[in-house]
């Protein structure tokens, strides 16, 4: 299978370049050429299957002979070593909790499998030289993708996240791993880190001293694995006994990776009736949808820091995928909300069913329900556990949420930091020390 670059689409490469280079030198992402049809019967019987069965299953058909199927194997396994279980509300409304893996947000399933992916290629490849992943996060992207990568000979993870910003928890989960990843602290915002990443990957003179990619959910190695969990989710209910004729999948939206594999898994077959994309006050994909413009803006902070993106990367992917307008807007509802709404969705949720959310899987939670008519069945996408934001959590409910272990020790280890300035003259100084390395 070849994928293509979607802005200039007679560019093609096959999925190892795809990965390893993150976009194409112009800024295109890239798609696959062709998205495999799964079999009905696959589908119609994944209730009895586990969700190793049905990952490697999907994987498989996807990769179609790119990957030995032994290797697929082994890359699904430890990708998912971790449950994904459907928490059911009442009779129409579930919750899918993706917040299990190590870092509890969702982005473990994308990252880790890339992860893993890179180190099989690694093994094909010695004498490959070192590749440096950069990533400039504001809390998950950077915990998930440094989790997932510590310890992969042959790859330096470079976080970038500013200064002051970030909760402990979340700065102690990349920058006490050591190893092979450096934490950058940068003396300004989270729009100067991403600057500085978008600068470097273009800046010739870097990219001809060392090889760099990017591990957001540009890469396709991100968002390929993201289908596994939506077909789970229509296997577990099924099992269950629920007609699976009539499912919204509502997902809380950022860069729109994880809309992205949701439409991907309905364009493989999956059975899905309508996606729901909920976003903060940072709505570009909704203002879109109600007005057919897409125009970018300078983020706002919100509770919910995963959702404060201005410019959804992967807004060409959702257009290739659908094709025009009225099919986006048909298939997907969008809604938005500010953070006071938010914050009474999380107390009436706990009030009312005895469920804890956190903002992001509130966003998602509140538009499903916003949404769904009656006798349709609706699964939210839960993306991060609500010990993550346990401050805003705790202040909304009046309870106090337990830290689990898998956060709790990451508090214990030492925290090494190097500090740099926003300037990009400092960033590529810096950069320039792993020159042939
Ligand atoms: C990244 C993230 C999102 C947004 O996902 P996109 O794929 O960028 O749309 C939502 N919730 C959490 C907790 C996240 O970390």
């Amino acid at each position: 299978m070849l994928y293509y670059n979607i802005k200039t689409p007679s560019e093609v490469v096959p999925l190892e370049r795809a990965v390893i280079d993150g976009v194409s030198e112009d800024g295109g992402l890239y798609m696959p050429q062709s998205i495999v049809r799964l079999p009905q019967a696959f589908v119609r019987n994944m209730g009895h299957m586990t969700l190793h069965e049905i990952a490697y299953a999907i994987a498989n058909f996807a990769f179609q002979c790119d990957i030995e199927a032994s290797v697929l194997r082994d890359i699904v396994r430890q990708t998912l070593n971790f449950d994904i279980p459907l928490h059911r509300v009442d009779d129409n409304h579930y919750v899918l909790e993706l917040f299990h893996g190590p870092t509890m947000a969702f982005k473990d399933v994308g990252a880790r499998f890339m992860a893993h992916l890179l180190h099989y290629y690694r093994s094909l490849h010695h004498q490959w030289p070192t590749i440096h992943v950069l990533v400039a996060t504001s809390g998950d992207t950077g915990a998930a993708v440094a989790n997932s990568f510590v310890g992969v000979p042959g790859v330096h993870i470079h976080v970038l996240y500013p200064h002051e910003a970030l909760s402990y928890v979340q700065e102690a989960q990349f920058a006490t791993l050591g190893d092979n990843v450096t934490a950058l602290e940068v003396n300004g915002t989270f729009d100067d880190c991403k600057r500085l990443v978008s600068k470097a990957f273009v800046d010739p003179e870097l990219n001809d001293a060392l090889h760099m990619t990017s591990a957001t959910s540009v890469n396709v190695a991100r968002i390929l694995p993201q289908t596994f969990y939506y077909f789970y989710a229509i296997a577990m209910l099924s099992r269950q006994g629920v007609d699976v004729s009539d499912v919204v999948f509502a997902v809380p939206s950022a860069n729109l990776g994880n809309l992205t594999s949701g439409l991907m898994a309905r364009a493989m077959g999956l059975p899905v009736k309508r996606f729901v994309s909920v976003e903060n006050e940072n709505n570009i994909f909704y203002n879109y949808i109600k007005t057919g413009y897409f125009i970018a803006k300078d983020s706002v902070a919100s509770i919910a820091p995963a959702l404060d993106a201005g410019n959804p990367t992967n807004m060409p992917r959702v257009m290739e995928l659908l094709g025009n307008y009225s099919e986006i807007r048909r298939m997907i509802h969008a809604y938005t909300y500010n953070d006071e709404m938010i914050v009474d969705t999380i107390r009436d949720t706990d009030h009312r069913h005895g469920y804890l959310l956190d903002p992001h899987s509130a966003f998602a939670w509140q538009g499903l329900c916003d949404d769904l008519r009656p006798g349709e069945v609706g699964v939210s996408l839960a993306t991060a556990h609500p010990a993550k934001f346990a401050t805003t959590v705790e202040h909304a409910t009046g309870r106090e949420v337990p830290m689990p272990p898998q956060l709790l020790r990451y508090l214990k280890g030492t925290r090494r930091v190097t500090p740099i300035n926003n300037g990009y003259t400092t960033f590529k100084r810096y950069l320039l020390q792993y020159a042939h390395g």
